[in-house]
């Protein structure tokens, strides 16, 4: 059975990895000239990573304890340990556990179009165009998805962040990371500064729209000057995202697989591609046996709509809460890539929290 998946990102070329082993013939089409460039992501991973059971050593720059969270009038420090990694590195990771594992990764082939199930692909080197048919088509080709545009199932509710980020230089302690929420700073989400080491740190924010004057307003009020800005898009998950029409699959940011809380979307991918891969092994329902991960991220998108009513003093008045110890408690047992233990756990510490709930509405 021959297998053409659009897109070397880290999700797609884990696919393609995961299917190379199981015996299917893969191709996976990339239109940038190579795999993990241009960086568009700060790379913070929670440490559910360690789940998958995947080396670290290649990508591996920074390992945090705790985040520093801040509200308008208020900052707590919550325990957390979190990875933080080199996308170019972690992209070619997976491109390397895919090309050993038999996939061919055609760089500087875009997928154009496609008639029935023929697939449209440009060779921008040798400027032609080639036309393929597999037996499946994936399509893992990040938020804008040409691939669900091209089989008629791009769901038109889907919703995407800018973000956008820069390599700063300057003094900062490498053992925790920051989150700023105030509607000030950033209207949407929040805005973030990860230290990769003592002296250089990755700094940015994601929103709608209006994203590059949000970030300069705050580059310049924290003094950072960079000429290094990276920006891209990020899916807002989208539950009414068909996951599979007739032989095409879609996978990762594609599906829109994101954490709504966070735009976190490197952990459901990668997981998303396990449940796939065992979907088309077993000739199990794709839709379906991605329910679990569904649930959880249903859940976020929740969190998010109540984050998206929070006036200033709701924020303040989170920290408030979770800054107490015996709510720290669940932080350092959960995670956020699985939020429902988490939410649990603060709500028997904190039920007040529970009045927020009524932001929802
Ligand atoms: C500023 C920013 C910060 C982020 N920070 C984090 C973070 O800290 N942690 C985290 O978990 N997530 C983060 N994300 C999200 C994360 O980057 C994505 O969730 C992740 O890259 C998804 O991987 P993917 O393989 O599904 O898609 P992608 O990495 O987007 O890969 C898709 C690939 O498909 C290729 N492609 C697209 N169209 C075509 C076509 N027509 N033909 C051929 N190839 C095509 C693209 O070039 C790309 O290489 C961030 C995103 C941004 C923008």
């Amino acid at each position: 059975m021959k297998i053409a998946i659009i897109g070397a990102g880290p999700v797609g070329c884990y696919t393609g990895y995961l299917l190379a082993k199981q015996g299917y013939s893969v191709k996976i089409y990339e239109n940038h000239s190579s795999v993990g460039s241009p960086i568009q992501c700060t790379g913070l991973l929670t440490k559910d990573f360690d789940k998958l059971g995947l080396s670290k050593k290649d990508f591996l720059v920074n390992t945090f304890e705790k985040v520093t969270v801040y509200s308008p009038n208020g900052k707590v420090t919550i325990p957390q340990k979190e990875y933080l990694v080199c996308r170019t590195k972690f992209d070619k990771y997976f491109a390397k556990l895919a090309l050993n594992n038999g996939v061919v990764i055609k760089v500087n082939h875009t997928f154009i179009g496609r008639s029935g199930k023929t697939l449209r692909i440009k060779n921008a080197l040798q400027n032609k165009i080639i036309e393929v048919t597999p037996d499946i088509v994936i399509g893992a080709d990040g938020p804008l998805s040409p691939v669900a545009k091209a089989f008629s199932f791009y769901h038109p509710k889907r919703k995407n962040y800018f973000g956008i980020q820069a390599l700063v230089k300057g003094k900062f302690d490498p053992k925790f990371f920051s989150a700023y929420f105030s509607k000030d700073i950033c209207s949407d989400l929040f805005a973030w500064i990860v230290p990769e080491s003592i002296s250089t740190a990755r700094v940015g924010l994601a929103m709608y729209k209006d994203s590059k004057k949000y970030f300069d307003k705050f580059m310049a009020e924290n003094g950072f000057k960079s000429k290094e800005i990276q920006g891209g898009t990020i899916p807002l998950y989208c539950p009414q995202q068909k996951l599979q029409k007739d032989n095409c699959y879609l996978v990762g940011d594609a599906a829109t697989f994101v954490k709504a809380t966070t735009l976190g979307g490197l952990i459901p991918g990668l997981w998303q591609a396990r449940v796939l891969a065992d979907c088309i092994k077993y000739g199990k329902d794709y839709q379906k046996s991605c329910r679990p991960l569904a649930r959880r991220l249903h859940l976020h998108l929740w969190i998010k709509r109540i984050f998206d009513n929070f006036s200033d003093k709701n924020w303040n008045k989170l920290v408030k809460y979770v800054s107490q110890p015996r709510v720290q408690k669940s932080f350092k047992k959960y995670t956020r890539d699985n939020p429902l233990p988490l939410v649990i756990s603060v709500l028997l510490r904190e039920p007040r929290l529970l009045w927020f709930g009524r932001r929802l509405f």
